[in-house]
């Protein structure tokens, strides 16, 4: 991520967390690969503040974050 106001690869589209984890076609595969595994731990699809490790169970929480952190190793 840079410090462009727009996402490097979807010119019209803010460069926001929202976009990155759940928008960009860019990181499609990935995003499968990352909600694959969230689903053994969120029985619903996440949310945005899931993903940034708001859920009120804190163990949740934290495998939630170690996945989103792989993810964003590949996609940075
Ligand atoms: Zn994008």
């Amino acid at each position: 991520m840079t410090n462009s106001p727009h996402c490097p690869w979807c010119p019209s589209q803010p460069d926001i967390p929202e976009h990155l984890l759940l928008h960009c076609p860019r990181h499609h595969s990935h995003r499968v690969a990352l909600l694959h595994s969230l689903s053994a731990i969120h029985p619903h699809r996440p949310t945005l503040t899931d993903l940034l490790g708001g859920c009120t169970n804190t163990i949740q929480a934290f495998k939630t974050l170690n996945l989103i952190r792989t993810f964003l190793q590949k996609t940075n």
